[in-house]
């Protein structure tokens, strides 16, 4: 079809009417998305020209635009230059793809209220710790190794004997004994698992509280073995209760994402990758996550896994990665559709690997920062259920993209959290199983603290350990947001006293003995903070990237408005001269802003490469 006479007219007020047979064979829609590098192929090489057709195209375009704004028809398209009002907020997406989201800020929805209800009788307490054995599998017995681990189920402790040598060479026993809510040995079955931890928080989401279980542990030691099951199993109790005519306005919405490093992604979206905000209350709004309606046990099963098959894997296989990331899978219960009041929620934590907050050494930078941030997270978590046990005021939510991330399954007098500590019994294991265990430890001691004051589990009144106890917590709060200590130093030292009187810097660390000298100990501590420093920088320049593509974007704007200025008949040279340079100098300007803190950045890597190099060699020891 030959160009319409509005194109041919406009060919002939721009003086390009020399072009016209030319361009006889395109359609209008070709003719209008024509780029620059097209235009030579219509004989159009004069500069002059160049210049009249690409603002004779621009102008149609425009035309077209507006008019299919009120009609409601197809946009054209110029491709040639960025057309910043066509795209509006999305040009980037469409520049650079998914991988880039931009505006975020311009999407936080403000989340629900939290409701509050004064608790029932049956409400479970707010903190419980269970910790699960797992049995030792074929590959530990083919190698011989001892199970070394003793879960009392009737009286709720378990005793971790740790084979020792003493100088003369002769072996010896050291036997770890703790104390959980419960121990549950390798013969206990999910269903099992699931009536201890989950099935109780049930009745807190329908309470309208919010509830949290999560499984921390070694790799390998059972988190996902136990943590998988828990979503579908409680699922089939909370379709029972949704079936009752008391709650026919409630509906279920399964979400489910992935903390990688400090970035979280989509699970049941295609690993996409989300941004975490702030809404215009302080709270931390995960932006996009996708959430799904659920109204069946096998939608829910689906769901799951396609969220399973969306988790991290690497060519190493599904727990190298898999363990270097928390997985969390949310059940809301809402009044009404998606954007109804949230009644409640019940979020499922499988954690990264607890032993990975030692990969501070390791090869790469990658798997430091990540080792640094998940190290980071544990003990952010540890500090905000101890917070939440206590009532203190100041809760840590802010230490990690974790605990950020789950402030609203925390906060409010309903909630409820549940730890399942798991552990390997294998004899090689054994560090890592006491970390483990000191973790879980410390997760509860606290409330250990109030009721041996405290039998009844009344409030403290005028008890002044109560108090204590709460600013201890947060002061412990306090040194997870400023490490001060060295945090790889929880392997040695800290076993003699027994579990009670740990005072671990870190959740992890296990397996490497404790380093020898203070020389070495600064050195950790200082390599602790430029970790610290990185990830926090990584976080600034990113968001420091993206402020300055949406200034560049503005500087563009107004230059196209100049162009289109000084091309109207009787424009003043001098204002277009002067506002050029202006906008030149803006654009100068934010590219030596971000390029410094791009510089900063990459001195504060290579210094983090360097103390790296020095540590390097003790790690072999
Ligand atoms: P993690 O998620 O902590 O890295 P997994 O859940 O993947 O560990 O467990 C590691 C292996 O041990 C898996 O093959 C799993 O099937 C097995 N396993 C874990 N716990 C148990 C258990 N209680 N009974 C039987 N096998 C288990
Ligand atoms: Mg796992």
């Amino acid at each position: 079809m030959p160009l319409s006479a509005r194109i041919v007219r406009g060919l002939q007020d721009s003086g390009l009417e020399l072009y016209a047979p030319r361009f006889a064979a395109l359609s209008d829609a070709d003719f209008l998305t024509m780029l620059m590098s097209d235009y030579a192929r219509y004989g159009v090489v004069d500069v002059e020209d160049k210049q009249r057709l690409f603002r004779l195209l621009k102008a149609l375009n425009e035309e077209v635009r507006n008019r299919s704004r009120g009609g409601g028809g197809q946009r054209a398209v110029t491709n040639e230059l960025l057309d910043l009002d066509a795209h509006d907020g999305d040009l980037l997406a469409h520049a650079c793809g998914p991988a880039m989201q931009l505006s975020p800020m311009q999407e936080v929805r403000a989340v629900a209220e939290a409701v509050e209800e004064p608790d029932t009788p049956a409400d479970p307490p707010k903190i419980r710790v269970v910790v699960r054995k797992r049995p030792l599998n074929k590959k530990e017995k083919d190698k011989g190794e001892d199970d070394i681990v003793d879960a009392n189920m009737q009286r709720a402790y378990v005793v971790v004997n740790e084979v020792k040598v003493k100088v003369d060479l002769t072996k010896y026993i050291d036997r770890h004994q703790f104390n959980f809510d419960d121990a549950l040995d390798d013969s206990v079955s999910n269903e099992d698992v699931y009536n201890v931890t989950v099935k109780p928080l049930v009745h807190t989401l329908f309470a309208n509280g919010k509830a949290s279980c999560f499984a921390y542990g070694q790799t390998g030691s059972g988190k996902t073995y136990t943590m998988n099951p828990l979503p579908i199993r409680s699922a089939a109790d909370i379709m029972q209760y949704l079936a009752l005519p008391k709650y026919q306005h409630l509906n279920l919405y399964v979400s489910c994402f992935e903390i990688y490093g400090n970035k979280v992604f989509d699970l049941l979206n295609a690993r996409k990758k989300l941004n975490i905000l702030e809404d215009g209350k302080k709270r931390v709004v995960v932006v996009g996550l996708k959430e799904y309606n659920v109204a069946s046990v096998e939608k829910l099963k689906s769901l799951i896994n396609q969220g399973a098959g969306q988790r991290s894997t690497g060519s190493t296989g599904a727990n190298a990665d898999s363990s270097r990331s928390h997985s969390i899978m949310q059940f809301a219960l809402k009044e009404g559709g998606e954007d109804g009041k949230l009644a409640s929620k019940i979020s499922f934590i499988d954690l990264a690997g607890s032993e990975r907050g030692a990969d501070t050494f390791d090869n790469d930078r990658q798997t430091r920062l990540e080792g640094a941030e998940i190290n980071k997270s544990l003990l952010a978590l540890k500090e905000c259920i101890r917070a939440l046990d206590s009532d203190a005021r100041h809760v840590p939510f802010r230490g990690s993209k974790l605990t950020a991330v789950l402030r609203d399954s925390f906060v409010g007098a309903t909630a409820r959290t549940v730890m399942i500590a798991n552990i390997s019994p294998n004899s090689a294991s054994v560090e890592h199983t006491l970390n483990t265990l000191r973790y879980a430890d410390r997760v509860k001691e606290l409330r250990k603290d109030k009721a041996q004051r405290d039998p009844g589990g009344v409030t403290p009144g005028e008890d002044p350990n109560y108090y204590a106890a709460v600013a201890r917590a947060d002061e412990e709060a306090e040194a997870v947001k400023k490490p001060s200590k060295p945090i790889l130093r929880a392997g040695g030292g800290q076993r003699a006293g027994g579990p009670n009187k740990v005072t671990d810097s870190a959740a992890n660390g296990g397996g490497r003995g404790s380093p020898g000298g203070s020389d070495e100990d600064e050195i950790l501590s200082e390599h602790n903070k430029m970790l610290d420093t990185i990830l926090e920088e990584e976080e600034l320049l990113i968001t420091a990237h993206r402020m300055h593509i949406e200034e560049t974007m503005e500087l563009v704007r107004s230059e196209m408005n100049l162009l289109t200025e000084v091309d109207q008949p009787g424009s003043a040279i001098d204002q277009y001269v002067n506002r050029l340079d202006k906008i030149l100098k803006q654009k100068l300007e934010g590219v030596a802003m971000l390029q410094a803190k791009l510089e900063r950045f990459k001195g504060h890597l290579q210094k983090e490469e360097m103390i790296t190099t020095t540590m390097r060699p003790n790690k072999k020891r």
